[in-house]
């Protein structure tokens, strides 16, 4: 089966492309989008490479889910809307079957969060998958990683530690731990290849929280650029941490403890709120309209604390993940 670029672009990449705002999609030098009165870009980019951002023999469906889901994480963290996406795929050889699966998923996660395919780059090499993702949030109103106060309580969504736990099913050196328990495995594989973007958070969030961003390298080091960028430290809580029962039950304390501070890739949102926010926020948790925890609080002392049941510091890596 030989099929052209052309072809190829036509086939899989042509009918994902309608939303709002498409003036004109792919297949021309460039994508016509029309911005709402009012509103400004937010615009982000992901590139996943095979053997080092996923698995080589990870599912096409798989890789399409994880390749948009990173990217609307970070549109979710600035508080906007995913409007429109590009996407650079470097293909080993075009196989029908894989592009087939790849467009599918592709199609199902754009539609179910409501962005569109405008436009993208095909070219031959190792699998690799880069997706530039273009959202909306009125002027002026974007949630950044600087603007935390002093005192401002901090949170996560939802639970941390399973990203971490996840890349121990792909480890073959036989360092990491073994995960046997099979309803775990698939929890985790889900969490990995499914990470769910927190847009409606975001979106709740953006008139509330003072500071956000989305956990991608590990609570301690995405919490360090909120504390850095507004020129304050943190002080973490590790009782308050939401680590998810199921996943505590399946290694020792301290290495769920290092997943959920230090292992990355929970795609989470990490975000502060000034004291005056508190009861609104604390409602719509009660409400369950928000999956949320208080693990801590903001403070001039610069740096990122961890303290202990008893109000001790502990000493843990604060790395994170290093590309390089
Ligand atoms: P150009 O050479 O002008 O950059 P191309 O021949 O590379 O254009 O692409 C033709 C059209 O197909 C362009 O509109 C481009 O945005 C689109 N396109 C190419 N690859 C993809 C892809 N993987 N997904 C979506 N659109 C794509
Ligand atoms: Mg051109």
């Amino acid at each position: 089966m030989a099929l052209s670029e052309f072809s190829l672009i036509q086939q899989y990449f042509s009918s994902l492309g309608n939303a709002p705002g498409v003036v004109l999609g792919v297949g021309d030098d460039c994508a016509v989008l029309t911005v709402p009165e009012g509103e400004q870009l937010v615009a982000t980019v992901d590139t996943l490479v095979s053997g080092v951002h996923f698995p080589v023999d990870a599912s096409a469906g798989d890789i399409a889910h994880r390749a948009l889901r990173v990217n609307l994480s970070d549109i979710a963290a600035m508080g906007a809307k995913p409007c429109w996406f590009t996407l650079a795929l470097t293909l080993p050889e075009a196989r029908e079957s894989w592009l087939h699966e790849f467009s599918l998923a592709l199609a199902d996660d754009a539609s179910m969060f409501g962005c569109a395919l405008v436009g993208g780059d095909t070219t031959a090499g190792p699998l690799s998958i880069s997706i530039q993702m273009v959202g909306t949030v009125p002027a002026g109103k974007a949630l950044t990683r600087g603007g935390a106060q002093a005192g401002d309580s901090i949170y996560v969504t939802g639970s941390l530690g399973e990203g971490a736990a996840a890349l121990c099913l792909f480890d073959e050196s036989g360092e990491s731990v073994a995960i046997d328990n099979d309803d775990a495995r698939e929890c985790l594989l889900q969490r990995f290849y499914r990470p769910e973007p927190r847009l409606q958070y975001g979106l709740k969030l953006r008139e509330l929280s003072s500071a956000a961003l989305d956990i991608s390298d590990g609570l301690i080091a995405d919490l360090g650029h909120i504390a850095d960028s507004s020129g304050l430290g943190a002080d973490v809580e590790l009782n308050r941490l939401p680590i998810a029962p199921w996943l505590a039950a399946l290694v020792e304390p301290p290495r769920v403890l290092a997943w959920a501070l230090s292992g990355g890739d929970d795609y989470e949102l990490c975000f502060t709120v000034p004291e005056e926010n508190l009861p609104a926020v604390e409602l719509l948790i009660k409400r369950g309209e928000l999956s949320a925890s208080c693990i801590g609080k903001m403070s001039e002392q610069h740096g990122v604390r961890c303290i202990d049941n008893n109000g001790q510091l502990v000493e843990t890596s604060t790395t994170g993940y290093q590309h390089f």
